[in-house]
Formats: C-alpha cells, sequence, structure tokens
C-alpha cells in the first residue's frame, strides 16, 4: 500500500504512520519529496484492511494499493527517478553513459588499446567479461581473476570504472573487490541465490534482462536486489529470443521505455547483443538514446575478426569513434563534467 502523506504533515504524523506499518509486520519505506512525504508499505503480512485505515490518521492524504506485483522498484512508491552512482560517474542523471569495451579481457595489450581509445573518443565506463557465460563449454570462458586485475590497471589508467559480469555466489567477494559496478548476465536474471548474495553487496548491480523474459519479470528480478537491501541497480535490454536468424536477438526498444514508466530506475541500453551484428549497433544505440534510455553500452575490440567471443557484433575502435558522432553531444558534454579525469 502506498500511504500518501498531506502537504504540511508532520514529523510526528509522518512517524505514527511508520510505526502502525511496522507494528502490522510490513517494511516502510520513506520517500521524502519537497511537498510531500510517501510511506510505502511493502510484504506480505495480509494486513491489508488495517493498512487501508491508515487512510483515517491525522495527516494521511490517501492510502491506495501498489498497482504492480513489483514494489520498491516500482514507480509509483518513489515517484523520483533514481541516479545511481558508480565510482563518479552518475548513471540516470542529465546525461546519458557511454560504457563501452571488449566482450571478454583476452589481453594487457588488447585491453588497454580499447580502454584508451573508447576512453579518449568519450566512453565514460569501461566493460569487459572476465568470467563468460558460454553457450558451448568449448567456447572461451574467460580469464578470470588476470582479467579482474587487467580491468584495475585500465581503470587506473583511464580513470573510467569498470563494470564486469559475475556468474556465481561465490565469486561475488572477489568479482566486487576489483569491479566498481557488478553485471547479472541475461541468463543469469533468474538466479534468485546469486540476486540475494548480489542484494547484500556494497556495489551498484547492472542487471542484463533474460532472452525469455517478460518486463515484469525482469522488474521482479531487480524486486530481489531492492528488497534485500541494494538500491544501486540499473536495468539493461540487451534483446530477447526471437526467430529471425539475421539478427541474434530482437532489441526491444519498446521495454526500455516500459521500463521507465513502470520503474525509477535507470535504463542502459545494449545494442551489442540485442542485435548480434556490429552494422546496426550505431543506429539501435541512436534509437535507444530517442526512446529514453540512460546510457548505452556497446562491444569494442582493436581486431575483430580476432575476438575470442562476440566478434561479429564487435564494433573497431573508428566505428566506436564514429557512433560516438553519431549519438552526438550529450555525451561529450558528459565526459567534460565527469568528475575522474583521464591520466593518459
Ligand atoms: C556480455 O555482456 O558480454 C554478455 C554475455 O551479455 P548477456 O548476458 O546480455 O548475453
Ligand atoms: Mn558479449
Amino acid at each position: 500500500m502506498i500511504i500518501s502523506m498531506a502537504a504540511g504533515a508532520t514529523e510526528f504524523e509522518i512517524n505514527h504512520v511508520i510505526d502502525r506499518v511496522h507494528e502490522l509486520g510490513y517494511q516502510a519505506h520513506v520517500t521524502r519529496g519537497v511537498e510531500r512525504t510517501i510511506v510505502a508499505a511493502v510484504g506480505s503480512a495480509g494486513h491489508r484492511e488495517e493498512l487501508g485505515a491508515l487512510g483515517a490518521a491525522p495527516g494521511v492524504e490517501q492510502v491506495v494499493p501498489i498497482a504492480h506485483p513489483f514494489k520498491l522498484v516500482s514507480m509509483q512508491v518513489k515517484q523520483k527517478r533514481s541516479v545511481v552512482h558508480v565510482a563518479g560517474v552518475a548513471i540516470g542523471g542529465d546525461e546519458c553513459v557511454l560504457i563501452a569495451g571488449p566482450c571478454s579481457v583476452e589481453s594487457r595489450e588488447q585491453l588497454m588499446t580499447v580502454a584508451h581509445a573508447v576512453r579518449h573518443a568519450g566512453a565514460t565506463m569501461l566493460r569487459g567479461g572476465a568470467y563468460k557465460p558460454r553457450t558451448s563449454p568449448y567456447e572461451f570462458q574467460g580469464l578470470g581473476i588476470e582479467a579482474l586485475k587487467l580491468l584495475r590497471e585500465a581503470s587506473e589508467q583511464t580513470g573510467m570504472p569498470i563494470v564486469t559480469e559475475v556468474m556465481s555466489t561465490e565469486d561475488v567477494e572477489l568479482v566486487a573487490e576489483y569491479a566498481d559496478m557488478l553485471q547479472v548476465g541475461a541468463r543469469n536474471m533468474q538466479n534468485f541465490s546469486l540476486l540475494r548474495r548480489l542484494a547484500k553487496c556494497k556495489r551498484p548491480i547492472l542487471l542484463k534482462r533474460s532472452p525469455s523474459a517478460t518486463v515484469k519479470d525482469w522488474l521482479l528480478a531487480a524486486e530481489y536486489l531492492l528488497a534485500g537491501g541494494n538500491s544501486e541497480v540499473v536495468l539493461c535490454e540487451r534483446g530477447i529470443r526471437s526467430y529471425d536468424p539475421d539478427m541474434r536477438n530482437t532489441f526491444d526498444l519498446a521495454a526500455i521505455a516500459l521500463a521507465k514508466q513502470l520503474s525509477h530506475l535507470p535504463v542502459v541500453a545494449d545494442p551489442s547483443h540485442g542485435t548480434g551484428r556490429r552494422d546496426l549497433v550505431p543506429v539501435m544505440a541512436r534509437a535507444a538514446v530517442a526512446v529514453g534510455a540512460d546510457g548505452v553500452i556497446v562491444e569494442v575490440h582493436p581486431c575483430p575478426e580476432k575476438a575470442l567471443s562476440d566478434g561479429l557484433q564487435s564494433l573497431t575502435l573508428k566505428e566506436f569513434a564514429d557512433l560516438v558522432e553519431l549519438i552526438g553531444r550529450p555525451l561529450r558534454k558528459h565526459l567534460e563534467q565527469s568528475p575522474r579525469s583521464a591520466t593518459a
């Protein structure tokens, strides 16, 4: 239930409502706006009628049910957009973020070449896989801890925070030691034990949408993170399974717009996995920004034909620089304002 306090409700009245929500066995999530305060009662205690009766308490304007099964991620509960801060880079603020890097970290030379080039072109964060979820066990599985160390080094050299995937609960502590943001890969979106563990981790999370998830499933996966205590969550649309063999996935632009309507969490778009084709990545990146994405994450490789994973969808360094031009000025403005400056 959402308990909206009247404009001018006193602290005493607000605290009375919060105490009553707790008494009834619910958690109280309080959002203080400029004009009014909202108390969201979240849980499954079952005293809905008693909660409804709070409509008669002093200072309460109205009590309405939360319309969706997801609660803490819903726009209705917070009523203002969240900004997630990743080591000085704001995701969900006025500017669009540009996250770029290789699908997999393959070597020091490969990573440093990409990191410096994308930074120079205008990227604000670096991506790179250390632990790779591959469809076949015979494909490159990632360099693990060696890649984490290289990512840290690249971050120190360029000033960009890094995001990398964590695939299992036992790796969370280690990955969190090196990475500024942890990615939950599409295949793990409903790995509930991983989500529960990440809810207790003090790092922001990039939650990719599973190729077979509805927007509701995706938001409920995010709900696990918020309900468990981690509200630093960014959603990532990366395409859903479809039938067209000419594209790896169907990049679901409407889902970006819908997720932003339903949730206060920032949403970034991954047109690399969304299409699987480097020729479509720039135009779909632009389309994602047009429908309201708070950022774009793309794969870049110095020589895509030699990439150990996802070469077909990886941009060359030049293509990435062109993509920044295509998307336009706002990204550059973000770079100029970035509190972490490049050292190289
Ligand atoms: C990736 O980012 O390289 C990746 C494996 O992404 P996804 O989980 O979206 O397939
Ligand atoms: Mn990839």
